[in-house]
């Protein structure tokens, strides 16, 4: 059994995007009381750990002053200056009172998940805020102002870590991979919906690093409707073996749950099965493993997805039933499913032959353009 953390705090709950963004911060809460209500916080191997918030000199590790200053500037909830011109404003990135302070507690606990798996205190450590994948340097992008799964790999990488990052969100990510894209010292792999058909339009199998890092940026973009057979095919093809070859000391990974059928903002059409079989050969694969969350905008899939991923990662199995207390206590709030791996299963979407050859392809490429230099 390995010693893991699951890090959160309820002051997640003081920020709020807005009543009509996609991304709702009581997923959080609700994920935490699902996780709780299973007794996954009382197993002898677990540490739960209350988040602290980064310092500011943490977020200077990737993000310009000018941008932090920015933020802070925002922080009171109000649009100044030109906030525009850094991705701020009504829309995918709003300024909400206290979203300094939001991005300092979501990168506080990303670091506190790579502190616990590199000072010898466990394997595997959950923070179910982070993954704000779409953060650039200088500018806020797809709901994410800081940047947290770079900074995370940057004090790994500080403390000597080989690092390997593995993106599962269905947005491809891309300020994970522009800020590692000309350094061997982190392979990054990202499976998302291809850019053609969602945000943010990049991610395709030709993007490969750069320079030094030429061959240590990985993608592979499926097709809209692209299920759970051919994207575990797809993933079995490429990651394990590429973990195997670059041979990380520590594998962070963004777990976006937006993946699903019946998300409401992407096209891909896994089910909670499908994610399942990833996270537990992740599980397999990982020597250690930095586990952060990502998107998910249908708040039932994301509740049960990061509990049963809480689970795999403690080598627990749950009962189908969600216990009592969790219902009772959530009644009203967009719990749909009362089993764990229940709902309707996606309909296959005439899972055509066109996208089985659109990712033979693309694997076939990846293969051939890609794997002998990672193997050296
Ligand atoms: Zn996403």
């Amino acid at each position: 059994m390995k010693e893991t953390a699951f890090i959160y705090t309820d002051a997640y709950l003081d920020y709020d995007y807005g009543s009509s963004h996609p991304l709702q911060i009581k997923r959080l809460k609700l994920t935490y009381e699902l996780i709780k209500a299973y007794g996954l916080l009382d197993l002898p191997s677990v540490q739960f750990i209350p988040t602290i918030k980064a310092e500011e000199e943490h977020l200077t590790l990737f993000h310009s002053k000018d941008y932090l200053d920015v933020l802070k500037q925002a922080d009171e909830g109000h649009l100044k200056g030109n906030a525009n011109s850094f991705g701020l404003g009504p829309g995918d990135n709003p300024i909400f009172p206290g979203l300094y302070d939001w991005s300092l507690w979501v990168t506080g606990a990303t670091l506190q998940a790579v502190d616990f798996v590199t000072d010898g205190k466990g394997e595997i450590a959950f923070n179910i805020a982070g993954g704000l994948h779409h953060a650039l340097r200088s500018r806020a992008s797809g709901f994410c102002y800081i940047n947290d799964p770079v900074i995370g790999i940057l004090r790994l990488l500080d403390r000597g870590k080989r690092v390997l990052y593995i993106d599962i969100d269905a947005h491809h990510g891309d300020g994970v991979q522009k800020a590692f894209y000309e350094t061997d010292q982190v392979l990054t792999i990202s499976l998302h919906e291809s850019g053609y058909t969602l945000f943010p339009g990049t991610g395709h199998e030709y993007e490969m690093g750069r320079g030094k890092g030429e061959g240590y940026s990985i993608n592979l973009p499926f097709p809209p409707y692209t299920d759970d057979e051919l994207y575990l095919w797809a993933f079995e093809e490429i990651v394990p073996e590429l973990i195997l070859a670059f041979s990380p000391d520590v594998v962070v990974t963004q777990l976006g749950v937006d993946t699903f059928y019946n998300d409401p903002l992407t096209n891909l059409h896994l089910s909670i099965e499908g994610y399942e079989k990833v996270l537990r050969r992740i599980k397999e694969l990982a020597p250690k493993w930095v586990a952060l969350g990502g998107g998910g905008y249908n708040i039932s899939n994301v509740v049960r997805s990061w509990t049963l991923a809480w689970a795999i990662m403690n080598e627990v199995e749950l009962n189908e039933e969600l216990p009592e207390s969790f219902l009772k206590k959530t009644a009203g709030m967009e719990i749909e499913e009362k089993k764990l791996r229940g709902g309707q299963k996606p309909t296959l979407h005439t899972q055509n032959n066109d996208n089985r050859m659109e990712m033979e392809r693309v694997v076939g490429y990846l293969k051939e353009k890609y794997f002998l230099k990672i193997k050296g």
